[in-house]
């Protein structure tokens, strides 16, 4: 199979191409801890994050059991601040329940709330996030409501979700492969899989031939570096990306693997089996793994390429004070 993705079969029985356990970091996390660090930081909006969010009920002395706002976590984040100019960590300011309408055992569920971080050095610079929960809910045969598949989401942030394009990968991409890139972070940011999956395949495509070339420089000298080189000839024949990508993909040095994952057999996985039936949800997972194994891949060269100008003008540096002696 031609995956790096597991096929699995979720409740609904729709088979799904999930991504590998990298890139869908979510999913390690707890059901219950929500909303985390990760969700607020980078999660696109609208994109349902599941959150297990137990029905209201009573208990002994009237303890009420359940899932309720007083018990949301309120995780300090780490944002880039305009003010300081450099990353810091921000914390929540208030309560869910801070709402006249909300009390701290309400239950979350059909409640949207407005969540205020402060930078935590300046004070004043703040970010805000919309989010919402829900759960779906259907009727027993006793004819009483039971709550399933909890979700989160956010539905609005300010200010919003960066479209810039990361520095080093945007050095490396033409001005309309730049664009269309922007596309795709667009796309993301307001969870249209479908979209920013075609994005980023167009510019996956357009870039590969060059990508591969200057993985080249990475591949340590030796055995390893003759067989990549061999196949780097080869792929030079091939037109389409995935056919370039199956004669190279396993020949990547293992410092270029990411937490175990093949950046180069993800993308392969990603744009050999072209759209099929994917939801928008289910592109927007595989879009995320392009984006990352790309900005990688070229960071990795990047950094590379500036370690062996500071070599040469080191060395040269070293050099020419010796020879003037
Ligand atoms: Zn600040």
């Amino acid at each position: 199979m031609a995956h790096a993705w597991k096929a699995c079969v979720r409740k609904d029985s729709r088979v799904r191409i999930s991504p590998p356990p990298h890139f869908d970091k979510f999913n390690t996390l707890s059901k219950r801890d929500m909303p985390n660090k990760q969700f607020l930081e980078e999660y696109p909006l609208y994109k349902k994050f599941s959150f297990e969010i137990e029905k209201l009920g009573r208990g002994m002395y009237g303890i009420t059991l359940g899932t309720v706002l007083v018990k949301l976590p309120k995780p300090a984040i780490n944002m880039h601040c305009p003010i300081c100019k450099s990353m810091q960590t921000f914390n929540m300011v208030g309560e869910y329940y801070d709402d006249i309408n909300k009390k701290r055992e309400s239950s979350p569920a059909f409640l949207s709330f407005q969540l205020n971080y402060f930078c935590s050095s300046c004070k004043t610079n703040h970010y805000e996030f919309f989010i919402d929960f829900g759960v779906n809910r259907t009727i027993d045969k006793d004819k009483n409501e039971v709550w399933s598949n909890g979700w989160v989401r956010k539905i609005g942030q300010r200010p919003e979700w960066s479209i810039e394009v990361d520095k080093q990968l945007q050095g490396f991409l033409s001005s309309t492969n730049t664009e269309l890139f922007k596309r795709g972070l667009v796309c993301e940011s307001q969870s249209y899989g479908i979209g920013a999956y075609s994005y980023y395949r167009r510019v996956t495509e357009a870039i590969l031939a060059d990508l591969l070339v200057e993985i080249e420089t990475l591949v340590p000298e030796g055995k390893d570096k003759v067989k990549y080189t061999v196949a780097l000839e080869k792929t030079k024949k091939e037109i389409v990306a995935s056919n370039k990508l199956a004669l190279i993909k396993d020949l990547l040095p293992s410092d270029l693997l990411t937490e175990g994952y093949n950046p180069l057999d993800v993308i392969y996985s990603a744009i050999s089996d072209g759209l099929h039936n994917w939801t928008d949800e289910e592109c927007l997972d595989i879009s995320e793994a392009i984006r990352k194994c790309l900005e990688f891949l070229v960071v990795k060269v990047y950094v590379n390429k500036a370690a062996k100008k500071n070599f040469t003008a080191g060395m040269k540096r070293l050099l020419s004070g010796k020879f003037k002696k």
